[in-house]
């Protein structure tokens, strides 16, 4: 881990980086402040294959502060392979195209660090967002979500993820669940990896 310390954050891409490859199609549901965008995206490009990354926010100064922070950090070719939106991640299936399923749907709920908090991930768009993000997502992708608990509204939300993770059919999906026992309001990172069909089972983790 890159700061020493187990974050939540740096656990999920930790997991994201032994999942996603090169020339992968992934989205950033709640891109914020585009950290995470950026993580994703030095994960699919490639030299010589281009992945894309799908970025959402319904926030257009989220989309801005996003393209801003990954114009300081990228070339000029690994930022075509990021597509912005500044639409609700409900509707993420109107932007990835169908012959194009994703490896990663990466979730960070809550409001952007910085900016207006009242401007909130809710369990009713969340829950649309998570099942879209089980259609569009690959065999052998990972849909990640990480939910903050500390703020009002916040326990709701992870009841709504929780259960959503419950009811995944077991012979398609593992739905697990990862919290600081100690750190009682830290985020807890909801994993639910969408198993390979069985034909390719020989090489799943
Ligand atoms: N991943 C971000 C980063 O690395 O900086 C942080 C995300 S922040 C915790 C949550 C984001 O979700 C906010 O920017 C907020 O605008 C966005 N958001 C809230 N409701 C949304 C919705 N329905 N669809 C998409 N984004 C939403």
């Amino acid at each position: 881990f890159v700061t020493g310390k187990l974050k939540a954050t740096e656990l999920a891409h930790a997991v994201w980086r032994s999942i996603v490859q090169k020339g992968d199609t992934v989205v950033d549901a709640t891109c914020g402040n585009g950290n995470d965008t950026l993580a994703m995206l030095k994960m699919v490009a490639g030299e010589r294959v281009q992945g894309c990354v799908y970025g959402l926010d319904i926030q257009e100064s989220a989309i801005e502060s996003t393209s801003s922070f990954l114009k300081t950090a990228v070339d000029g070719h690994e930022m075509e392979l990021v597509k912005l939106f500044p639409i609700c991640h409900s509707r993420m299936e109107e932007i990835v195209p169908k012959n194009s399923p994703a490896r990663l749907v990466a979730f960070n709920l809550g409001y952007l660090p910085g900016g207006d908090k009242t401007i909130i991930t809710v369990p009713t768009t969340t829950e649309l967002a998570l099942q879209a993000a089980s259609r569009i997502v690959c065999s052998g992708g990972l849909i990640s979500v990480l939910v903050y608990i500390g703020h009002p509204g916040g326990r709701d939300e992870l009841s709504v993820v929780e259960s959503f993770a419950s009811s995944l059919p077991i012979d398609t999906w593992v739905s697990s669940k990862f919290e600081m026992l100690n750190r009682p309001i830290a985020p807890v990172l909801i994993l639910l990896h969408k198993k390979l069909s069985s034909s390719c089972e020989a090489t799943q983790f």
